[in-house]
C-alpha cells in the first residue's frame, strides 16, 4: 500500500508540474479557466441578465410605481407587502392598489395581503377576518403579512399586550396552513431596539428608531423584552408545525447568524427574507466573514432576497430624495450593492455599516436560490 501511495504521489507531482507548465504557456487553457470561473460565480456584469425577485417592498401610491419601472430595467419582479398599521390605511385600500398595479404592469408585481386588527376583542373578529382573507386570496394574494403591532401594540380587553401565540390567532393560522398560504411575519424588532441609539450596530436602525421613538424599546423597559417577542413567535411555530412561515427581516434574529441557524434547524417550515437587514450580515462580515458565508451556503434553501424599499424609508428620507429619477437611482444602487455583496469578493464599504468587509462571492446556484428559486418555492403563488 505504502509503495502504491509513494508511487502515485510522485506521479501526481510530475503530472501537476506538466499541468502547471502547460497552464503557464497556453492561452487556450487560460481561457478555459476563465470560462470555468464564469460558470461557478456571477460577476457584476451579470446583474441585468439574471432574473430576480425583490420579495419585500412597499408600494402605496401612483408615485411609487417608479420602483416597478426601475425593477423592470434591473430584471427584478416585486412582491408588494400590505401592512396593517392603523385603521387609517385599510387592508382593502392596500389590496385595491396592488390589484391596480398588477393590472398595469402584468407579471411584474405580486402581493401579500394583511388583515385588520380593528375590533380584535369582539366576538365576530375571527369570522370577519377569515372571510376577508378568503376573498383576498381569491383576488390573487399569495401570502399574508402580520406586523410587529402584534406583540407591541395590540391589547386585549384587560389591557394586556397580545402576542402572536395568542389562541385567538389559531383559527387564522389553521386556515393558512390548510390553504398552503405562507404567513410573512414581522414579529419583534431588531435586537438593537433594546439598546441606546449610539450602541446600535448599524446606521439603518439608528435612523429608524430616531424617527420612530415609539418602537425604540430601550425607552420602554416595562414592555416585553426582545426574548419575549422571539419566544412568542417560536411558540407559535411550535404550535403550527405545518404552517409555511417566512420570518421577515431575517426573522428578527438579524444580529447573529448562529441564532438564526438554530431556529431554521428547529422549524423546518420556516424561511426568512432579508428585507432591510442585509446590513446586519455585512456588519457581522467585518469580524466573522467565514461564519456569514457558511451560514448563507448552509441555509441556501431558506433565504429570500428582499429590501423593504419604500419612498418613506429612512435612507431615502435621510438623503432628502424626492424626485422620481433620484429615487429610481437610489433603488438601483441598493440593488447593485447587494448584488456586489453576494456575488463578488470585493472589499466593500456601505452607508449603513461602519467598517470594511469583503463580499460573500457565493456560488451561482446559491445566488439563484436567494434571488429567485427560494421566492418561487416558499411563495407558491408567485409563479402563477
Ligand atoms: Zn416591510
Amino acid at each position: 500500500m505504502k509503495e502504491i501511495i509513494g508511487h502515485s504521489s510522485s506521479f501526481f507531482i510530475h503530472l501537476s508540474f506538466i499541468v502547471l507548465l502547460t497552464f503557464c504557456t497556453s492561452p487556450d487553457k487560460k481561457n478555459q479557466m476563465n470560462e470555468q470561473t464564469k460558470e461557478t460565480f456571477y460577476a457584476m456584469e451579470d446583474f441585468n441578465s439574471v432574473r430576480k425577485y425583490d420579495a419585500h417592498v412597499h408600494l402605496r401610491t401612483a408615485f411609487d410605481t417608479l420602483f416597478i419601472r426601475q425593477a423592470a430595467k434591473d430584471n427584478f419582479r416585486l412582491m408588494n407587502v400590505s401592512v396593517y398599521t392603523s385603521p387609517d390605511r385599510t387592508p382593502e385600500e392596500q389590496e385595491n392598489f396592488s390589484l391596480k398595479i398588477m393590472d398595469q404592469y402584468p407579471g411584474k408585481v405580486a402581493y401579500a395581503t394583511t388583515f385588520s386588527l380593528e375590533g380584535f376583542n369582539q366576538d365576530d373578529w375571527e369570522s370577519k377576518t377569515l372571510a376577508y382573507l378568503d376573498k383576498s386570496i381569491s383576488n390573487g394574494a399569495i401570502a399574508v403579512k402580520v406586523w410587529k403591532n402584534i406583540g407591541m401594540e395590540l391589547k386585549d380587553e384587560k389591557g394586556e399586550l397580545v402576542m402572536i401565540d395568542d389562541e385567538r390567532f389559531e383559527g387564522i393560522l389553521k386556515f393558512l396552513t390548510e390553504k398552503n398560504i405562507p404567513l410573512l411575519g414581522h414579529l419583534g424588532e431588531p435586537k438593537n431596539t433594546w439598546l441606546p441609539l449610539d450602541e446600535m450596530t448599524v446606521q439603518g436602525d439608528r435612523d429608524y428608531f430616531r424617527e420612530n421613538p415609539r418602537y425604540h424599546m430601550y425607552n420602554f423597559p416595562d414592555l416585553p423584552s426582545y426574548e419575549d417577542q422571539i419566544n412568542a413567535r417560536d411558540r407559535m411555530l411550535a404550535n403550527n408545525p405545518d404552517l409555511r412561515f417566512i420570518g421577515a427581516h431575517l426573522g428578527s434574529l438579524e444580529y447573529d447568524v448562529n441564532e438564526l441557524g438554530k431556529r431554521l434547524d428547529q422549524y423546518p417550515n420556516m424561511a426568512v427574507d432579508m428585507a432591510e437587514r442585509i446590513s446586519h450580515l455585512q456588519y457581522q462580515a467585518i469580524t466573522n466573514w467565514q461564519g456569514v458565508h457558511d451560514f448563507l451556503v448552509k441555509y441556501q434553501d431558506r433565504l429570500i432576497y428582499g429590501t423593504d424599499l419604500r419612498t418613506g424609508a429612512s435612507d431615502i428620507q435621510a438623503k432628502g430624495l424626492t424626485q422620481p429619477e433620484e429615487i429610481m437611482q437610489h433603488s438601483h444602487e441598493v440593488w447593485l450593492r447587494h448584488w456586489e455583496f453576494f456575488t463578488t469578493d470585493e472589499e466593500m464599504e456601505v452607508p449603513k455599516v461602519k467598517g470594511k468587509f469583503k463580499g460573500m462571492k457565493l456560488p451561482r446556484e446559491v445566488v439563484d436560490k436567494i434571488y429567485r428559486n427560494n421566492a418561487e418555492k416558499w411563495y407558491p403563488g408567485l409563479n402563477q
